[in-house]
């Protein structure tokens, strides 16, 4: 059977020819028999062959390139492209037990993730051509990993543009839901059905280790989901003190906190800017601290509100920082670039009247690769700063 060919326009090839990965609906010139979610032949007016790409009927992002060959792209395609995914994270992620097996469009899978935690693998599959390979991902991840379970975790609301339901569930093997992984020397709890995101936030693994060389004194970790950062705080640390808002993430972080032995750690549920706008008016000082807040920045109208939201977290959090304190701070949405997310924490430096080093610049963890030619591949900023 042969795949139906789309036609797109010249800046549609551009796209392309620039390296990336995303071609818009203003750039198909014409569908032809394309249905939700097959996987298309690309050619230009002229037909000349561009691709081959994951056809959406309802996303602005209508195609997302799969290959520029001509081989089709089958189930053994599918699997060499899997088995590249973790051929990088045999060497960038060796000793770990959780990490990001397959990262969309940084592995070339487009809308494609598969978060790893130990035996048991959480997938999600986030645009209608994806969705259509689910059997045959779940198949490859059988045959390749023999794994204790498979779940979805396709309850996200970006399947909305595409059209597609939110669901989780298990997939194959066992009905589990919480595991228990090391990282970093630590035992964390993960619950991979209940959780944020797959369960946790694997692209701050190598940050979080990052920051415990730097860690000391009285420490606060803000936006502490089920404590990643303050638990590798916790051992170089007098006290530290984690803040979230979500109770059931507080609920995790006390129970791996107890499985670590750790008795200097405390957990308050509350709102981030409140917290430090509070701390801030009571004059609190702390030696080390992380902000690691969701995304404010989802859509680019949002850059200004997210630009705000930037400023005051970092503003008070380095006002309280005690001399030669360390500041973390981290942004995940990708429409802030390093540059921006620079400008604004000079900006509350200087409104907080602290002179400040740039002791590291990272960026997400190296199971998450950023493809040169995707700026949207490189989301993650994380600033190490040192305030004088
Ligand atoms: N640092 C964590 C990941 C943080 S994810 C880790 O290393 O695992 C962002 C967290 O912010 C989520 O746990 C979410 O519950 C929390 N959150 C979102 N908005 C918040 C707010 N306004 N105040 C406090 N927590 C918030």
């Amino acid at each position: 059977m042969s795949s139906p060919t789309v036609t797109i326009s010249q800046r549609g090839a551009e796209r392309v020819l620039s390296g990336h990965v995303w071609i818009y609906r203003a750039d198909v010139l014409d569908a032809g028999e394309a249905g939700p979610g097959d996987i298309v032949r690309l050619q230009d007016r002229r037909e000349q062959f561009w691709g081959q790409a994951l056809y959406s009927s309802k996303s602005q992002i209508a195609l997302r390139l799969l290959t520029r060959d001509e081989r089709p792209f089958d189930g053994a395609f599918l699997a060499e492209r899997i088995a590249m995914a973790a051929s990088l994270r045999q060497q960038v992620a060796g000793e770990a037990q959780a990490y990001r097996l397959v990262s969309a469009e940084g592995d070339l899978l487009p809308s494609l993730i598969i978060d790893r935690y130990g035996p048991c693998f959480v997938v999600q599959t986030l645009t209608q051509g994806m969705d259509r390979l689910k059997p045959q991902i779940v198949e490859i991840l059988q045959r390749t990993f023999s794994p204790r379970s498979i779940l979805e975790r396709n309850d996200v609301a970006v399947r909305g543009l595409e059209g597609l339901p939110e669901q989780k569930g298990t997939l194959a093997g066992d009905d589990i839901s919480e595991v228990e992984i090391e990282e970093n020397g630590l035992r964390f709890i993960f619950d991979l059905m209940g959780g944020q995101k797959t369960g946790g936030f694997l692209d701050q693994r190598e940050n979080r280790l990052a920051a415990r060389q730097y860690a000391h004194g009285r420490a606060l970790d803000c936006f502490s989901y089920t404590g990643g950062f303050a638990l590798h705080l916790a051992g170089k640390c007098g006290s530290v003190l984690g803040v979230d808002s979500s109770p059931e993430a507080l609920n995790l972080a006390r129970r791996s906190q107890r499985l670590n032995g750790l008795t200097n750690l405390e957990w308050k549920e509350a709102n981030c800017f409140d917290f430090l706008k509070a701390a801030d008016l009571e004059k609190q000082r702390y030696d080390t601290i992380v902000l690691d807040p969701p995304a404010f920045a989802r859509q680019k109208s949002k850059l200004e509100a997210a630009w705000r939201g930037y400023k005051e977290l970092n503003l008070r959090a380095l006002k309280m920082l005690n001399p030669g304190g360390f500041l973390i701070t981290c942004s995940c949405s990708h429409h802030v670039s390093e540059a921006d997310f620079l400008e604004v924490v000079a900006a509350a430096a200087l409104d907080a009247h602290r002179t400040v080093t740039v002791v590291e610049r990272r960026t997400q963890s190296r199971d998450h690769p950023i493809l040169l030619t995707v700026p949207e591949t490189h989301y993650l900023k994380c600033l190490i700063l040192r305030a004088v």
